[in-house]
């Protein structure tokens, strides 16, 4: 039986990385039927602001799916598509392994980074409330619920036991934010009781981000709520080779999606140079989310092979090789 998969481009480079994801996960062999439903900032304009029927459709028949980046407006125009979609679908835990390609070059190419995080996918400030009070005085509603901070605690606790990693840092800003950083800490620390073979610490955000320029080393999961999943992850990023490299899966109790941390990158878009490796390692993560751990550890291992070659990178990493170039050297890899 093919697995039934629906696929979203995306826009910007988001069709650039996903035809290069068809083509690796067609060489592995892997009976895959796609779905695919087109998504980009055109069709959610027309759509009123809101996710296409369709795609939320095809995710129900399918309960996975691999996609791309979509544009949001900055400042004014519709809510965030990607906000929306993993509200849509309850994908409450948002996974980021951040974690060095052996053999890549990079700033950090002597220090062994590891570092799964786990950000806190449906509120925080990304509850969209937001309120002109007057002219001139704008609130941001940031929404902390028990329910939430202890779901995404306690998923986070269950895939390190699973995996057995040892120590997890909840991240947060509860010297400030007394109630609502308090409330995801007091969460954390609850959850953390039963997990007694795991370390568990805390850091405060301004901290940890120093932390993990200055010592990255130290770090094996990080726990937090939604904005500062989104800041660290990118910081993360940097620390491995940039957007290009680090993929992610949006999951909740029935669906899973799986796309990279990295934007649209509408500064590179539809000129084939895109850094395909976060979204290939998104299809990693899919495909041990399909029980495929052959196919996945073969991409893998092509991913590595490739990057420690160095002969066919792309410009994020230094090389020349277009996204098609680069994927024909992962595909003769495999
Ligand atoms: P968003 O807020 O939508 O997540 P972002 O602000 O993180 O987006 P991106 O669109 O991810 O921004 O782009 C940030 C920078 O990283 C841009 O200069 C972009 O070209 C670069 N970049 C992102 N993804 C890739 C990739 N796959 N390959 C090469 N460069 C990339």
């Amino acid at each position: 039986m093919p697995h039934r998969v629906t696929l979203i481009p995306g826009d910007g480079i988001g069709p650039e990385v996903a035809e290069a994801a068809v083509r690796v996960l067609e060489a592995t062999g892997v009976p895959i039927e796609w779905e695919r439903v087109e998504l980009n900032e055109e069709m959610i304009l027309a759509a009123g602001g809101r996710i296409p029927e369709p795609v939320l459709a095809s995710l129900h028949r399918t309960l996975v799916g691999l996609k791309g980046p979509v544009t949001t407006p900055v400042a004014g125009g519709f809510r965030s598509l990607n906000v929306q979609l993993r509200k849509a679908l309850d994908l409450y835990a948002n996974v980021r392994p951040v974690r060095r390609l052996p053999g890549l070059k990079t700033r950090y190419q002597d220090t062994p980074i590891d570092i799964i995080i786990f950000r806190e996918n449906t509120e925080d400030l990304y509850s969209g409330l937001e309120n002109e009070v007057v002219d001139g005085v704008v609130t941001s509603l940031k929404v902390i619920t028990r329910r939430a901070s202890t779901r995404i605690a306690r998923y986070a606790f269950q895939y390190a036991r699973k995996l057995g990693r040892k120590k997890i840092t909840a991240i947060h800003k509860a010297n400030i934010m007394k109630l609502g950083d308090g409330l995801f800490l007091e969460c954390c620390r609850q959850v953390a009781q039963d997990f007694e073979e795991i370390q568990y610490t805390e850091l405060i955000v301004d901290n940890a981000a120093m932390q993990l320029v200055m010592r990255p080393e130290q770090f094996d999961i990080l726990l937090m709520p939604n904005l500062y999943g989104d800041i660290i992850s990118d910081l993360a990023a940097g620390l491995v080779g940039g957007l290009g490299i680090v993929p992610g899966a949006n999951m909740g109790d029935e669906h899973a999606v799986f796309e990279a941390v990295h934007g649209s990158a509408p500064d590179i878009a539809g000129r084939g140079v895109a850094n395909p490796t976060a979204l290939l390692q998104s299809a990693v993560l899919m495909l041990l989310h399909l029980g495929e751990e052959a196919a996945a550890m073969r991409i893998e291992r092509a991913l590595e092979a490739v990057h420690s070659e160095g002969k066919h990178l792309t410009r994020d990493l230094g090389g020349s090789a277009t996204t098609r170039e680069f994927t024909t050297a992962v595909i003769e890899k495999l």
